[in-house]
């Protein structure tokens, strides 16, 4: 981006007020400057980008703009892509300050940069972005903020984070932030140990050894105490054994661990809780579009009825959530839609949102989670 930022400067393409706004954002070089270990290699990616942008700029000029693109460009996602399309600098959106519980998403709707609402928001609130992260825990989220925005969070959500950590930890544990973190790269660890295990050829890949080493670091991996099930990586490891059983066409052992891995997730109004949902809800409807195919049982399975109204009422949650992130007309949205009415024509069942069809959801949902050793509370989805 540096690199692009510079070409267009020297082309005189940005308009004055466009280049008098960049020049106001924010750089944190001083903070970046004390933080960093190589800061003579920050300062050698600014004098070659000047060298090989043919850049008018000062070197110290060409330094504080990539200082100014660290802190204030924004990944540029959208849901339903797999990785973000780029980094993209907002002069608004760089504007917005930072909460571990934001009360907005920013959202890239076909070209253009949204900021959404996520809750009902009082008349001169301030708007809150969360930054990066948001599904992890502040041990994970506030050091890959300094290192990135050089400021330490210190909002309600990491407080409370930081107390949990603290909490009920046996006298003989000084410091139970070491232990945490110790746990948190083993989970990481078996992530990789399974990727790797996936892509070799001489053997069918089995996920239960992989779910077994994780029930056995979670059970004291806290720090002495039961692993949260809602603390990440323990989530996202499911998540990535659930993906690695797709890959292989193990459909059940699929949706089973990735109603477990959404069960567990805590924040569900942002855009990597929707992008999970598109992935679960992917993954059901290939088991549901096709009843007949033969799967490999373990252990007694829900109906086959009971997996579609699952399938149908989180198209519907998705749905909602789409609308609220992209709008009713937004691209995603659409998609979205159209895939839900394909599912709803298949449907037998009563007519979604109706009260028949939310009492069918609702039962057909705790049997599912049941099976999957959920507890039915841990997840609750409210269809409107
Ligand atoms: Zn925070």
């Amino acid at each position: 981006m540096l690199y692009r930022i510079l070409i267009l400067l020297r082309k005189k393409v940005l308009l004055p007020e466009q280049v008098r706004a960049l020049a106001r954002l924010a750089h944190e070089q001083d903070k970046y400057e004390q933080i960093t270990n190589d800061w003579q290699k920050v300062k050698d990616i600014a004098a070659e980008a000047k060298e090989r942008m043919k850049s008018e700029l000062d070197v110290a000029d060409v330094l504080r703009l990539y200082c100014l693109i660290r802190c204030n460009a924004l990944p540029v996602d959208q849901t339903s892509r797999n990785a973000p399309l780029g980094t993209a600098i907002d002069l608004g959106a760089a504007m917005l300050n930072h909460n571990c519980e934001p009360n907005i998403v920013i959202i890239f709707n076909s070209i253009r940069v949204e900021v959404r609402a996520i809750n009902n928001l009082k008349a001169g609130e301030e708007l809150l972005h969360c930054y990066r992260d948001i599904a992890y825990d502040c041990t994970f989220r506030n050091p890959r903020i300094a290192a990135r925005y050089q400021f330490k969070c210190q909002c309600d959500r990491c407080i409370r984070e930081s107390d949990r950590h603290y909490a009920g930890v046996s006298p003989d544990i000084e410091d139970p932030i070491m232990p945490i973190l110790a746990t948190q790269g083993d989970l990481f660890a078996i992530i990789e140990k399974a990727k790797l295990r996936a892509l070799s050829l001489f053997n069918p890949f089995d996920v239960s050894p992989f779910l077994a080493e994780i029930d056995e670091l979670t059970e004291e991996g806290y720090a002495g105490r039961r692993w949260p099930d809602d603390l990440e990586p323990l989530p996202i490891a499911l998540k990535s054994l659930a993906a690695l059983c797709e890959r292989q066409g193990d459909i059940i052992n699929t949706i089973k661990i990735r109603v477990k891995a959404l069960a567990f997730a805590k924040y569900r109004n942002n855009l990597p809780y929707s992008e999970d949902l598109v992935d679960f809800v992917v993954s059901l409807r290939s088991f549901t579009m096709y009843p007949h195919r033969k799967v490999l049982l373990d252990g007694p399975l829900p109906k086959f009825k009971e997996f579609q109204d699952f399938c149908v009422g989180h198209m519907c949650a998705l749905h909602a959530l789409m609308a609220r992130f992209y709008g009713e007309q937004g691209r995603v949205t659409r998609i979205v839609r159209e895939i839900m009415h394909d599912e709803m024509d298949r449907y037998q069942g009563p007519r979604p949102p109706t009260r028949a069809f939310r009492r069918k959801f609702k039962a057909s949902h705790e049997t599912i989670l049941k099976w999957a050793g959920v507890d039915v509370k841990s997840w609750i989805v409210e269809l409107s």
